[in-house]
């Protein structure tokens, strides 16, 4: 699991409030949901520490072989108008209506094996989106659902796994912001991405 930033590197950040400590806190209320249903859980930070992105993707593929890398974030926009979840994966080619990039079958096997696993992750987004938008819709009725986006950080491109980044809301829309920050909105969206995990889990 990633949690976004750390150290020298806040984030978002404004008077009240760092991006860092948010991707944390819920990050820590994840980590103990699944630890609370068996899942092993390996954290790429465990504290507020400064990690270069390579060498996150680094830290990720030394937990070993794990079913699937979470990297959680919190969103900021140049107007305070605009709030929403979204949630970041590869795009699975094959997945597309034009198959411009050739069939499964003139793939090279390393080109099969970066396809599976970003149709994984492809699932795996759905899956955590829908239900992080489902439990935090209970708390916020007028949440925006921002889709699933197909670009990647390069966290993701350096993991060797299924694997997704979920934007958890947007720290400079002041309703969602202030949401961001209460435990009790906190441990909603952990148990969305719960959910959903369970719902990937289930189909794999
Ligand atoms: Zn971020």
């Amino acid at each position: 699991m990633d949690f976004g930033h750390g150290g020298k590197d806040a984030g978002y950040s404004n008077s009240t409030v760092k991006e860092k400590e948010i991707n944390f806190a819920v990050g820590m209320q994840l980590a103990s949901l699944l630890k609370e249903k068996g899942h092993e859980v390996c954290l790429i930070r465990d504290k507020d520490e400064y990690i270069a992105l390579d060498q996150r993707s680094q830290r990720a593929l030394a937990c070993g072989p794990a079913d699937a890398l979470i990297s959680l974030h919190a969103n900021s926009a140049g107007s305070e108008k605009v709030h929403g979840i979204e949630t970041f994966c590869h795009r699975a080619h094959l997945f597309e209506s034009h198959l411009n990039h050739g069939s499964f079958h003139t793939m090279s096997a390393s080109e099969k094996h970066n396809e599976i696993l970003y149709q994984k992750s492809n699932v795996l987004a759905k899956s955590v989106h829908e239900k992080v938008l489902t439990f935090a819709r209970v708390q916020k009725k007028d949440l925006v659902d921002r889709k699933i986006q197909h670009k990647v950080s390069q966290v993701l491109l350096g993991a060797d796994m299924p694997s997704i980044l979920i934007e958890l809301g947007f720290l400079t829309n002041n309703k969602e912001g202030q949401m961001l920050k209460s435990s009790s909105y906190q441990k909603t969206l952990a148990n969305g991405i719960v959910n959903g995990l369970d719902d990937y889990f289930k189909l794999m």
